[in-house]
């Protein structure tokens, strides 16, 4: 068991800023990979995991949910917000935050930013899912919405799997700019593309990330040749999705959690017993992923509590020994336990 030497209940905290030093601490394209390996190693073990679709509060505005997950000895959840239309406000789509406790005593044992590090988790989770339903030897990406996302997206699957070039298109010429800036420099060769059906010729992978809370078709069929990777990432939310319903009459469908997809993936489009395999099941050997060349295969992901969880992990191994963390007090710690009155008296103003 970690341990972070702090007084009895105060709550190692990661703020944004000390989230950022500690990605550039470790280095982005490392904890990407470091996150694939926790993901790969939780999805392996994923029985013993407790699973509930998240819980989501939707509105015309976006959703709010929360994402809880426990393993029997470590509960996490997150808070995570999506509002397609907070970018014409100036914020973000998406903003998270989330918390690990111990199972034995409830009481939590990290609270981090997550808005950060669920764009990384995102990544990283379709780094592993690329890495067992991808091409053999994928070089070329395209990525459809090149917002918060798609940096880390590029990155993770250059760092995973070894992709070179980069097809990138976004309605918003503005938004494949600044992916082409930002990745400026790091080794992959950047092809800005004028429209979606230009953006996946010749690709071997194609992640669609965009946001728009509506049943949008990012990908139409004939845009879908033999033997590609969809990595669809997009469509997480009820009434939202990206692909028309044709391509996935065509691809084999891999999900996180079938009870929550088929609410909030692009299987929401699909009657309720359209066939799908749980990634976990490839993961750990128990069914075949990519079998071959000519398959189309997706992976409808829509983001998953254990996926959370395993960051949330990451992160926390990580901070030891670092200055990355603040301890807040944010539990209560009465000297004797029943007596929570006593403890309200320290804080009594001088007469
Ligand atoms: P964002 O708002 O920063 O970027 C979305 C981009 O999509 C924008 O640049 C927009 O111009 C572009 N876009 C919209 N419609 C388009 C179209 N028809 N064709 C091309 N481009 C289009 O959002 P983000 O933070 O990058 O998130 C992208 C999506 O991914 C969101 O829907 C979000 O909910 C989802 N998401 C999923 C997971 C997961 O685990 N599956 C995790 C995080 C975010």
């Amino acid at each position: 068991m970690l341990q972070i030497p702090s007084p009895k209940a105060l709550v190692p905290f990661v703020s944004v800023e000390n989230m950022m030093r500690l990605v550039h601490h470790i280095g982005l394209q490392p904890m990407l990979v470091g996150l694939a390996d926790e993901i790969e190693a939780d999805f392996r073990r994923w029985p013993v995991f407790d699973k509930t679709p998240r819980l989501g509060s939707h509105s015309r505005h976006g959703v709010i949910e929360l994402m809880p997950t426990a393993d029997g000895e470590i509960y996490s959840f997150k808070y995570v917000n999506g509002h397609p239309r907070n970018m014409a406000k100036g914020l973000q789509t998406v903003t998270a935050f989330g918390l690990l406790a111990e199972v034995d005593t409830g009481y939590p044992v990290l609270l981090t930013e997550m808005t950060l590090l669920t764009a990384l988790r995102t990544a990283a989770t379709s780094a592993v899912a690329a890495r067992h339903l991808a091409p053999h030897q994928s070089r070329t990406m395209a990525i459809i919405g090149n917002g918060a996302q798609a940096e880390f997206q590029a990155l993770a699957m250059k760092a995973v799997l070894g992709i070179t070039h980069l097809r990138l298109f976004d309605v918003d010429s503005r938004a494949t700019e600044k992916v082409c800036r930002n990745l400026h420099g790091t080794g992959l060769t950047l092809i800005p593309c004028h429209s979606a059906q230009a953006a996946v010729e010749g690709a071997d992978i194609i992640t669609t990330c965009t946001a728009d809370k509506q049943y949008a078709t990012i990908l139409s069929d004939n845009m879908v040749g033999a033997g590609v990777y969809i990595n669809a990432i997009g469509g997480d939310c009820p009434g939202k999705t990206e692909l028309h319903p044709d391509i996935l009459k065509r691809a084999d469908t891999f999900v996180e959690y079938p009870p929550q997809t088929r609410i909030e993936g692009e299987i929401q489009q699909m009657p309720a017993d359209y066939p799908v395999t749980e990634l976990w099941r490839v993961i750990s050997g128990e069914v075949e992923g990519r079998r071959d060349a000519r398959q189309i295969t997706l992976f409808d992901s829509v983001g998953f509590a254990v996926e959370d969880f395993s960051a949330l992990r990451y992160v926390r191994s990580r901070i030891v020994g670092t200055e990355f963390f603040e301890l807040l007090d944010i539990i209560a710690d009465p000297d004797d336990p029943r007596d929570l009155y006593g403890m309200l008296q320290r804080a009594v103003e001088p007469a």
